[in-house]
């Protein structure tokens, strides 16, 4: 893959249009207002993609003529709201109409041949599944907030979601789909639980992607039958952490047969890997017919430590696959290291409110920072000059803030010059602004 220079579709002015035109589809309630529906919203994934660390940050500088230029040169924004409007108008957005996006930009991704080195297992791509929390409040809440009932009688208010990423363990870069919110659903005034959005979640995505071969990587909390069954019914491949504490027959049933087989072998650096695997084995007596495929593993560094796992899966363990079977299980990590870690830590301020709203702010604007994240996660696969910048700035945290300190100090004509002046050290253009 070339990593000269941008490339049109998967630089980041390509990605920025591709998201705009799922954007410009919506359709716009106010369409009379002077500010646009596809401005609210590409101001809003602007925030996320300079890494903004306040709406009110936001607001204070788009109205200075740098700013606004420069969100008119690299974001294509006419006119940015205040965020007063901006909490408004993105409330009134229903999440599903911005799920187009994700598909879109995995498509872009595809033909840009960003995907290629992701295939795994017989041409699978490792889908990797975790809930997590990124509200709480005891005072702000919406509609759809999930509430916890204290015995002092406080009410707790929380959103959490269901993230969802392509990894692959040789890979850094991880690429999600459309993460499915734990809310409560129209209508309802029971909370929302993992298990039923791993329902939305998994109906959404096989619709989406028909014809997708995916394996599903989730932790030990997914190994039940209804779930295997789901996971069975919408075609796609498994590889599940199932721990004895839970899963006692199925343990029992292992060491009770005379077929389990054990493997071990080690590799150059004096780590042993052993393995024990057992095909078709029942996942518990109350569902005897439901047949899984059973491993285990353990890893003993040379100085003893051991680390020890166990998954069930579909996929028929062989010796020849136990070793991509355990690294693939293992890459499910990246979910919440790569992904969530990143997200809250690393420049997204995934936990900060930027705005909750009554309807459906708070989930728009995660949205709008799962798509910054996902255009960031291409550019880092396919594009040569952002990875120049990149390296030139040695840390994500160092490359967001040489983007955003050129971004508040300089008219930055076009996405070239912003990193083509991080990469060789230059100043983008040679019309500082000027204050006074
Ligand atoms: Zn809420």
């Amino acid at each position: 893959m070339s990593k000269q220079g941008f490339r049109q579709s998967v630089s980041i002015p390509g990605l920025l249009k591709t998201t705009r035109q799922v954007f410009e589809q919506i359709p716009d309630s106010k369409s009379s207002n002077s500010i646009s529906l596809t401005d609210h919203l590409m101001s809003g994934l602007a925030i996320f993609g300079l890494k903004y660390p306040s709406l009110l940050q936001f607001d204070q500088d788009r109205n200075m003529d740098l700013t606004r230029s420069n969100l008119k040169s690299l974001y294509g924004i006419k006119k940015a709201p205040s965020d007063t409007y901006l909490r408004e108008r993105l409330d009134e957005v229903d999440p599903a109409s911005l799920r187009k996006n994700y598909t879109q930009l995995l498509q872009v991704l595809q033909r840009g041949k960003g995907l290629e080195g992701f295939a795994y297992l017989d041409n699978h791509y490792l889908l990797s599944l975790d809930g997590t929390g990124y509200f709480s409040s005891n005072e702000i809440h919406c509609d759809q907030c999930g509430e916890k009932h204290h015995r002092d009688g406080r009410v707790s208010y929380y959103h959490q979601l269901l993230g969802a990423v392509l990894v692959h363990p040789d890979h850094k870069e991880v690429f999600p789909l459309a993460p499915e919110p734990i809310l409560k659903q129209d209508g309802s005034t029971k909370n929302d639980c993992e298990r039923n959005a791993a329902k939305r979640f998994l109906n959404d995505t096989r619709r989406e992607h028909p014809h997708m071969k995916f394996i599903v990587i989730e932790d030990a909390l997914a190994s039940n039958a209804p779930h295997i069954k789901l996971l069975q019914a919408l075609n796609y491949r498994y590889l599940l952490g199932a721990k004895q504490a839970d899963h006692k027959f199925l343990f029992d049933w292992v060491d009770n047969t005379s077929t389990t087989v054990i493997h071990e072998l080690i590799d150059e650096k004096g780590v042993i890997h052993r393995f024990r695997y057992l095909n078709n084995a029942p996942l518990n007596d109350a569902n005897f017919e439901l047949e899984i495929n059973f491993l285990e593993y353990w890893e003993i560094k040379p100085n003893g430590k051991t680390t020890h796992f166990s998954w069930v899966t579909d996929i028929l363990i062989t010796q020849e696959n136990l070793v991509p079977l355990m690294r693939g299980a293992r890459a499910r990590w990246k979910v919440e290291n790569e992904t969530f870690n990143t997200l809250k830590n690393h420049g997204y301020h995934f936990e900060h409110n930027f705005g909750h709203g009554y309807h459906h702010l708070s989930t728009v604007m995660v949205h709008l920072m799962m798509l910054a994240f996902l255009i960031d996660q291409i550019q880092q696969r396919c594009c040569g000059l952002f990875n120049r910048a990149l390296d030139k700035a040695q840390s994500k945290i160092r490359f967001w803030q040489k983007i955003r300190n050129l971004f508040q100090s300089f008219l930055i004509p076009h996405w070239e010059a912003m990193y083509l002046g991080i990469a060789n050290e230059l100043k983008p253009t040679v019309i500082p602004y000027n204050t006074s």
